[in-house]
């Protein structure tokens, strides 16, 4: 028996990507949407085999509590609400899969996690690059020492927005502009293909409010964390430039390369290193498997086996703590200390 999901917010990631994916995962299956638009939910029902009980607007939201069929509430709204759609389905009695950025605020993170933690439910947020198949094999390399000591991580995430309109560019919505929406991937990378957290930050962001884009939130972030192993990573992130993905993590043996990285599917990875007394470089190849996939049907198992997802609420926490470090680095000028979390970030 599959674990039922109830998908809030019918945009774009939810059209596109995760219903899609829903199809191909093994142990998940769609039981509920919640939409505002009641048209577009009728007709993605049918299309997803959704029964037509099982339809609710925001303004019934809470009524899911009454649902048995669903045990999952992964939510798919502007930012902003992401806080509000948690405590409210944790109280409802169902576990939480959350997309990211987590929230907007440190306080909005500690406040889901607490509603999930005092419901006794799981909270899970979709960091779909954790459950890649070529990010999980960097990983490895880097536990098995493939790239000796961590010594530099370089990476970017850019695309040129358009519509000057869309919530992305509402400051309140969104909480800021290009580093919690694709900064994150950078951030978020640098992280757990290390295994690390970093203590310092320095960061400075670019915003030019003639461009009707850019009036509430930056176009553009720079940001250098240092590692207390001595890894530095240097990312940046822009929504004015065209669209390009890549990190590449050196070590004192070696290099991966993923280029691209972050994307939804098509990751193409590099890996340099000496053999037989020559620099070689070697270019793996992974079987393409959905991310989104791999992310929900995680989920479903950890709902069905009783076990803590491998990025819970305290990773996106994090990710949040820094972004604010980032923010105040960029108003202040200096570089900001960070302390380390207070337990695992991570589940296994
Ligand atoms: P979108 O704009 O396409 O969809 C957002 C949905 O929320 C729409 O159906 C909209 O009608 C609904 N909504 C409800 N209240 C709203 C309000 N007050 N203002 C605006 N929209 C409102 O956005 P999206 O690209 O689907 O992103 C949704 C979430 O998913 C975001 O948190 C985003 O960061 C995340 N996301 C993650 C990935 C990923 O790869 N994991 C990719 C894209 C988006």
């Amino acid at each position: 028996t599959r674990i039922g999901f109830a998908i809030v917010g019918l945009g774009r990631l939810s059209l596109d990507q995760i219903l899609p994916a829903i199809r191909q995962c093994k142990y998940a299956k769609v039981s509920a949407l919640v939409s505002g638009d009641p048209d577009k939910a009728r007709r993605v029902a049918l299309q997803y085999g959704v029964k037509p009980d099982s339809l609710y607007s925001y303004e019934r939201y809470d009524e899911l509590a009454q649902n048995p069929d669903v045990q999952v509430i992964y939510i798919v709204l502007p930012n902003a609400m992401h806080a509000d759609f948690t405590v409210r389905g944790a109280r409802a009695g169902k576990h939480i899969l959350c997309e990211k950025p987590m929230a907007t605020s440190v306080a909005d993170c500690e406040r889901m996690i607490e509603a999930c933690r005092r419901a006794d439910r799981k909270l899970m947020i979709a960091y779909r690059s954790q459950y890649e198949p070529v990010d999980r094999a960097v990983v490895k390399m880097v536990r098995e020492k493939k790239l000796g000591d961590l010594c530099e991580f370089i990476a970017g995430n850019s695309q040129n927005t358009g519509d000057p309109t869309q919530w992305r560019l509402n400051l309140k919505l969104a909480g800021g502009g290009a580093m919690p929406d694709i900064g994150t991937y950078c951030l978020n990378a640098s992280r757990f293909l290390s295994g690390e957290e970093p203590n310092e930050v320095l960061a400075t962001v670019t915003q030019d409010r003639s461009d009707p884009r850019f009036r509430e939130v930056e176009s553009a972030v720079h940001f250098i964390l240092r590692f207390p192993s001595g890894l530095t990573a240097t990312c940046m992130s822009s929504y004015a430039s065209h669209e390009s993905r890549f990190y590449r993590l050196q070590g004192s043996k070696g290099w991966v390369e993923a280029n691209p990285a972050f994307a939804y599917e098509g990751l193409h990875l590099r890996h340099g290193v000496r053999m037989d007394d020559r620099n070689v470089t070697i270019e793996p190849t992974f079987p393409a498997l959905n991310q989104f996939a791999r992310e929900i049907d995680h989920m479903a198992l950890c709902v069905a086996r009783n076990q803590t997802p491998h990025t819970p609420g305290e990773e996106g926490l994090q990710d949040q703590k820094i972004t604010e470090a980032i923010y105040q680095s960029a108003r202040t000028g200096r570089a900001v200390k960070l302390s380390p979390p207070p337990g695992p970030t991570r589940g296994p």
